[in-house]
């Protein structure tokens, strides 16, 4: 994957501050702090396209992105930092959910997990959240690099039978050695057509 331009867009909280839906999109999510944002740099060749979060669940903003004129990746803000306010994370949910069921541009969403966490009612929800409104997902495991190649299968295993998917649906990336980063754009490329 070529990138020849990424540029930030704009930030939205409602509908109608969203950028004009001229481009296919391709929206991420996942908890707070569990590489979202690196995940997100790495794919598009920069270091600080995206901030990485220093205070977890401060940015409570839908940022919007455009790369090589073509594809429009959204950062969704993560969920499930304990110390949001129920208030908060009351307008977390309204205002994630109200994105993923009305954006007509949206082709797809990566969902990143931490590969040595159980996934939670967190993510079961938003992954069920997907199928109700017939949103592609596609599963990341992040942080690979934290463990050993036998561990991560196991791992990558466990996840899967949790989610009752197949191992193989599961893509195993990490941000410290950008592996996995071909086969993430493979299956963005998939829903959005050739970005290049
Ligand atoms: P976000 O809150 O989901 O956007 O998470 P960040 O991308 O800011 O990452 C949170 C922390 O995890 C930072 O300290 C990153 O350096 C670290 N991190 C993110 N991805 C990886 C990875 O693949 N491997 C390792 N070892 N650390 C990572």
């Amino acid at each position: 994957m070529h990138i020849h331009s990424a540029e930030f867009i704009k930030s939205a909280q409602k509908p109608d501050q969203y950028p004009m839906a001229a481009f296919p999109e391709i929206a991420f999510a996942g908890r707070s702090n569990v590489g979202k944002s690196t995940l997100i740099n790495v794919l598009v060749n920069r270091k600080h396209l995206v901030k990485t979060s220093k205070t977890p669940g401060r940015t409570q903003l839908i940022n919007f992105f455009l790369i090589n004129n073509a594809v429009s990746l959204v950062d969704l803000p993560g969920y499930g930092y304990a110390k949001v306010p129920k208030k908060l994370r009351y307008s977390w949910g309204s205002m994630v959910e109200t994105y993923l069921s009305r954006r007509e541009s949206l082709k797809g969403v990566v969902l990143i997990m931490d590969i040595r966490r159980t996934p939670g009612v967190a993510e079961f929800d938003f992954v069920a959240w997907l199928n109700q409104w017939g949103i592609p997902g596609i599963l990341v495991l992040t942080k690979t690099d934290k463990l050993s190649r036998n561990q991560q299968i196991k791992q990558q295993t466990a996840i899967a039978k949790q989610f009752s998917r197949h191992s193989e649906e599961f893509i195993l990336f990490s941000g410290k050695t950008r592996s996995g980063q071909a086969t993430v754009w493979a299956a963005i490329e998939a829903l959005v057509g050739n970005t290049d």
